[in-house]
């Protein structure tokens, strides 16, 4: 059986990740209002894949005999100022997502709840393949700063992304 607190942790896990699923769909409509079809999809994707890290979860705490309850999720941004403003959001928002779950990590570890951490392995090393796709995308939108055409060049790319295979 979960404890009450790591069971607590892991519904508020669940929101996050339905928040972030949330805050990318956001995303993607504001990058299809600009016509930038290719990140458009790329959000859209990076939207699947939280339900699917929220569905992890939901399912991992009821194969533990834990009761899930599902919290609230805030209005999403729907405004950023440009491309970049975006991943900038997008990348921050990761970064609290990975601190989040390196604390639910510290709290099983305290209770020698082995299963929790071996569940949260999987995530831990997610979030550095989700940082670092983020961090990168950023770097190459600095580079590109106003030049429209390295703009249409990233799109095509990013038009590219195919969703991950389940593991
Ligand atoms: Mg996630």
């Amino acid at each position: 059986m979960l404890s009450e607190k790591i069971q607590q942790a892991l519904n508020r896990q669940i929101t996050y990740e339905y928040a972030a699923s949330y805050t990318y769909l956001a995303m993607a409509a504001y990058f299809e209002s600009l016509s930038l079809t290719g990140f458009a999809h790329w959000f859209r994707i990076q939207s699947e894949e939280e339900r699917e890290h929220a569905l992890r979860f939901f399912d991992y705490v009821n194969d533990r005999g834990g009761r899930v309850t599902l919290g609230a999720i805030d209005e999403s941004q729907n405004e950023y100022a440009s491309p970049l403003d975006a991943f900038e959001h997008a990348l921050a928002h990761e970064q609290r997502v990975t601190a989040a779950i390196h604390a639910i990590y510290a709290l099983a570890a305290q209770e020698n709840d082995y299963a929790t951490m071996s569940m949260l392995k999987w995530f831990i090393d997610e979030q550095v393949e989700e940082e670092k796709s983020a961090d990168e995308i950023i770097q190459h939108l600095k580079l590109i700063g106003n030049d429209g055409v390295g703009l249409l060049m990233l799109d095509r790319k990013l038009a590219e992304r195919e969703e991950e295979e389940d593991e």
